[in-house]
């Protein structure tokens, strides 16, 4: 049994309750290699921002979830040494789907796990999440639950249609499970594709997609019936174009790949959505970067030259997303 205290990290806790009374959210970006994790680090040191550091099941698969969890202490380190005092980082496990996985992280180090049941009845999903709860606040790890489901595909879990979260029934849901946030579906989506052709407008001067707008009236019910009560947002990428048209220009084929507005993000930032997860713009940037490099430097072929602009692209947008968008600049709460 490894303690997350004794790797530095910290769990969610005092950071969403911040955010909730702040009308901020704390990022949630995915990581699967070195240069992601320097990246996020490198943001949020320069950003003074708490951040999460998350993995899926598909992460663990890929990079091995003791090298994983080391990354995270490794996080935790690197962060001191480029001069941030109190590093507020988080390893939190994004969707897992079974005790055994969630108990699995909480003894190898997370902070935090999300338990997400979403896909199961009700009553089932109700007893899974209090399972999980139960195990880990023994722990102190926080726990993010979640009620209604998205649309689109993230790693294994994948699903055709979205069914929207019933504010009716996310008292009754956070009451009996104990859960510490909750992953709402409002009509965010997994993945780069977020909204097909056909649900979309087309903007008539750029010829692009324009996604429907998330439904702010759900959640403004949800918050409605559990003031205070942290929120989560999966599946917000915004899919930024020029990374698409950057990807597009250089070999890539990614037609009408389309994402969350950043103005509908900020929006959301400002209630109690406390946590937005992204994922696809991470990859964006660093094939958009590595296409364009290896394009224009057809001889190279040492991973650290086009692997050094990718990491310089991704944390670019890492800053971005943590100023322009999610306003988590300057919100550690040790100085
Ligand atoms: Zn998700």
């Amino acid at each position: 049994m490894v303690s997350y205290k004794d790797l530095g990290l910290v769990n969610t806790r005092a950071m969403f309750a911040a955010a909730v009374k702040g009308g901020y959210a704390i990022p949630a970006f995915n990581f699967n290699t070195m240069e992601q994790m320097q990246a996020i680090v490198m943001a949020a040191v320069e950003t003074k921002s708490p951040v999460i550091m998350q993995v899926s099941k598909g992460a663990r698969n890929y990079a091995n979830a003791t090298i994983l969890r080391y990354m995270a202490q490794g996080a935790v380190e690197y962060a001191k040494e480029l001069g941030c005092a109190h590093p507020e980082i988080v390893l939190h496990l994004d969707h897992g789907d079974s005790f055994e996985l969630c108990k699995d992280c909480i003894d190898m180090g997370f902070s935090s796990v999300m338990i997400d049941g979403s896909s199961l009845p009700y009553e089932e999903n109700i007893a899974l999440t209090k399972k999980v709860v139960e195990y880990a606040h023994k722990y102190d790890v926080t726990v993010e639950a979640e009620l209604g489901v998205l649309a689109g595909v993230e790693d294994e879990v994948a699903s055709e249609v979205s069914h929207y979260t019933k504010p009716e029934e996310v008292i009754d849901f956070a009451t009996r499970t104990g859960c510490d946030s909750l992953a709402i579906s409002i009509g965010t989506s997994h993945g780069a594709y977020k909204f097909k052709p056909e649900q979309c407008t087309r903007d008539p001067k750029t010829g692009k997609l324009v996604p429907p707008p998330l439904a702010f009236d759900v959640l403004h019910e949800i918050e409605k019936k559990l003031p205070g009560f942290p929120i989560v947002l999966h599946g917000s990428s915004s899919v930024p174009q020029d990374e698409v048209d950057t990807i597009n220009a250089y070999g890539g084929k990614l037609p009408d790949a389309v994402g969350i507005p950043e103005e509908q993000l900020r929006e959301a930032s400002k209630s109690a959505v406390c946590k937005i997860n992204i994922d696809s713009d991470s990859r964006l940037a660093m094939t958009a970067a590595i296409r364009k490099y290896l394009a224009e430097n057809p001889s190279h072929f040492d991973p650290r030259q086009y692997l050094k602009p990718a990491r310089e692209n991704m944390k670019k947008m890492y800053i971005h997303k943590i100023v322009e968008v999610l306003g988590s600049d300057n919100k550690l709460l040790q100085k």
